[in-house]
Order: structure tokens, then C-alpha cells, then sequence
């Protein structure tokens, strides 16, 4: 039996016209890891937070949802608390108490659990996350990424059959991100969770997911295995950007017919490779242009061996950076 079973979904917001969801069928199955992608206000978080009733927003919807069987409407605050699990984009929204381990516990709290059992889940989930460490610090003072694993680790204490997951890293860093990733694998993998998630970064999920649901316009106009995704991208230019990098110039190339698409940019790598052996050589040169020319001007700003610190006694937060921007340029600055 499905964990979750959608029917014929639509809804509308109040006083709209037009659905945000129309005649969505869509079944996931205990232990799956489902991705849902499409661009902003394709109905995402609409979908998502129809399978928890009480973040559902108000309208009217046709169709049925049910859980494990039962009309997800019908599930008691206490269940739905219990069993599906929810982490939002922004982890400030989601953060209620002052103190990590308190975080930990507050869910468990909520439900009644006695404290020897309430010690026992906390440790056994601090671990898990590798956040022993931080367990009695102020929550104030994590950075996005740890709030937002603290957030996750907060749900995952109550051990909810469903994670549902809202653009988790919508608000951290790349490297933050990734970390991030790497857990919700360790989550479905070691405990089995179901888990439906909702990202715009597809790099990442694409090769650890079971099944990706592509939505457009309130509807799903692809539900199937990752890789499936770079058939129908060779058609939608707007669609392969969407995707990873490996699969996107796969689709854009039309290389690739009958050969699977990577997912990875190893495989992507390996494929290319393969399918250009036969090329000319390019002789090593890189792409001259209007790059180039940017990089013979002068820079507008430049950088030589920076030092900061924010107080006298502080510890050094620049150390010896250097950095150029040419006219013209678009310079970002990344890392954890
Ligand atoms: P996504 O998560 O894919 O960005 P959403 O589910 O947030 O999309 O939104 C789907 C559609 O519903 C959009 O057209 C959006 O404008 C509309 N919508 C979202 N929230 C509301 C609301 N509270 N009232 C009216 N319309 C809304």
C-alpha cells in the first residue's frame, strides 16, 4: 500500500479562478524518496502542504488525499504531529526555543513522551547529526546551515513515516547545502524515512532521489525515474536548464539518443568523453573572446593581501585575501 495516495487533486486559493492544483495523481510509496521541481509558482508548496493538513493552506479542493490509507483530513493533530514531519525553507520560522537541546526535545515534549525516552531519541538524534557538539549552545548562535540540520534533526526525533521538505537550503550556501543533502540520503537510506521534497537545486538530489515529479501550470507533466527527465528536456530548452549540469547538456546537445543520461558529472564526463572521442582536438587553447578583453582592462575594484578582524581581540576573519573585479563583471563570493 502507498504511504501517500493522491487522487484527481485540484485547488483553488480563495476567490481564484484559475486552480493552483489541477487533477494531480500522484502515489508514493513507504521508504521512496520523491523530488518535486518546477519553476516558481508551478504549485509546489501547495502540493506539499496538502499532505499536512494543519500547514494546508485554506481554499477549496476537490479530489482526495490519503495517508497510509485514511483520508489525511481526518488524521489527528497528535498523528500528524507524530508522523509527518515538515521543515520549511526559512529554519527562523521554524526555531522555537533558545537552547539546541531543548529544540531537540520540544516536539517530544509536545507529544508527552516521558523524559527517559525523551533523553534516549535527543542523544540518539544529536549523534546521528553529528551535532553532539553543539548540543548546548544558544540557538541564536548557529549559522544557517547548522539551524537548518537542527531543524531537521527536531522533526526527525519524533520519527515521522513522512519528511516533507519545503526548498530546504533555499537560504544556505552551497557547501551548507550539500551537507545538507548528504543527511537526507543518510535518512532514507538508514531509517527508512519516506521523504517528498521540494528544490530548485536539482545538482544534487537528482542522483541520490527514487523518482522526480515535474509540475507545471498546478498540473504534474512528468512523474518517473531521474534520468527519464533528459527525454523530454530535448524539446524544452527552459526545462534542461532546470536540470543538472550533466543531464542539461546531455538533453541540449542531443548527443546522447540511446544512451542513458548521467546524472553525475563524473558519468556526464565519462559520456562525453566516449561520445567525442572522435573529435578534433581543440589544441589545448582556451576560449578567447569577450572575456578576455574584460580581463586586459583595468579592474574597478582590487584587493592585495587583506587582513580583518572585527575587534581588537577577535580572531582574524580575512587572512591575506586578494581579489580583482573587472568592468562588467559579475563576481560572486561563496563558501561555508
Ligand atoms: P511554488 O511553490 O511552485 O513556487 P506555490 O504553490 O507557492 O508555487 O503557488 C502556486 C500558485 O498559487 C501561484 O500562482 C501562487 O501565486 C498562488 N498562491 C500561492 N499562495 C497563495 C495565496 N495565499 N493566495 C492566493 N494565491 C496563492
Amino acid at each position: 500500500m502507498a504511504l501517500v495516495e493522491i487522487k484527481d487533486l485540484t485547488f483553488y486559493y480563495p476567490e481564484t479562478r484559475i486552480p493552483a492544483l489541477h487533477g494531480i495523481d500522484l502515489s508514493v510509496g513507504e521508504g521512496e524518496f520523491v523530488l518535486i521541481c518546477g519553476p516558481s509558482g508551478c504549485g509546489k508548496s501547495t502540493l506539499l502542504r496538502r499532505l499536512k493538513p494543519v500547514l494546508a493552506p485554506y481554499g477549496t479542493a476537490n479530489g482526495s488525499v490519503l495517508f497510509a490509507g485514511e483520508p489525511i483530513e481526518g488524521l489527528s493533530h497528535r498523528r500528524q504531529t507524530a508522523e509527518i514531519g515538515f521543515v520549511m525553507q526559512d529554519p527562523e520560522m521554524q526555531i522555537a526555543t533558545d537552547k539546541v537541546y531543548h529544540e531537540l526535545a520540544f516536539g517530544l515534549e509536545s507529544l508527552g513522551v516521558d523524559q527517559a525516552s525523551m533523553r534516549i531519541r535527543t542523544c540518539e538524534m544529536a549523534n546521528f547529526f553529528g551535532i553532539q557538539n553543539w548540543f548546548n549552545m544558544q540557538t541564536a548562535s548557529l549559522s544557517g546551515g547548522q539551524k537548518q540540520l537542527l531543524c531537521l534533526a527536531s522533526v526527525m526525533v519524533m520519527q515521522p513515516r513522512l519528511l516533507l521538505l519545503d526548498e530546504p537550503t533555499s537560504q544556505l550556501d552551497p557547501i551548507a547545502a550539500g551537507e545538507f543533502f548528504d543527511t537526507l540520503k543518510r535518512i532514507n537510506r538508514e531509517l527508512g524515512t519516506t521523504i517528498i521534497i521540494t528544490e530548485h537545486r536539482t545538482e544534487n538530489l537528482f542522483p541520490i532521489v527514487d523518482r522526480v515529479v515535474m509540475m507545471r501550470e498546478g498540473g504534474v507533466f512528468y512523474n518517473g525515474e531521474p534520468r527519464g527527465c533528459a527525454k523530454i528536456a530535448e524539446n524544452e530548452p527552459a526545462f534542461a536548464a532546470a536540470l543538472p549540469t550533466a543531464m542539461s547538456v546531455y538533453a541540449r546537445t542531443c548527443l546522447g539518443d540511446d544512451a542513458p543520461a548521467p546524472l553525475t558529472v563524473r558519468e556526464g564526463m565519462l559520456y562525453l568523453k566516449g561520445r567525442l572521442s572522435g573529435a578534433p582536438a581543440t589544441g589545448g587553447k582556451l576560449p578567447t573572446g569577450k572575456k578576455a578583453a574584460e580581463r586586459r582592462a583595468k579592474p574597478v575594484v582590487s584587493m592585495r593581501g587583506a587582513w580583518y578582524r572585527y575587534e581588537r581581540n577577535s580572531p582574524d576573519i580575512l587572512r591575506g585575501a586578494s581579489l580583482d573585479v573587472y568592468p562588467g563583471e559579475l563576481y560572486c563570493l561563496i563558501g561555508g
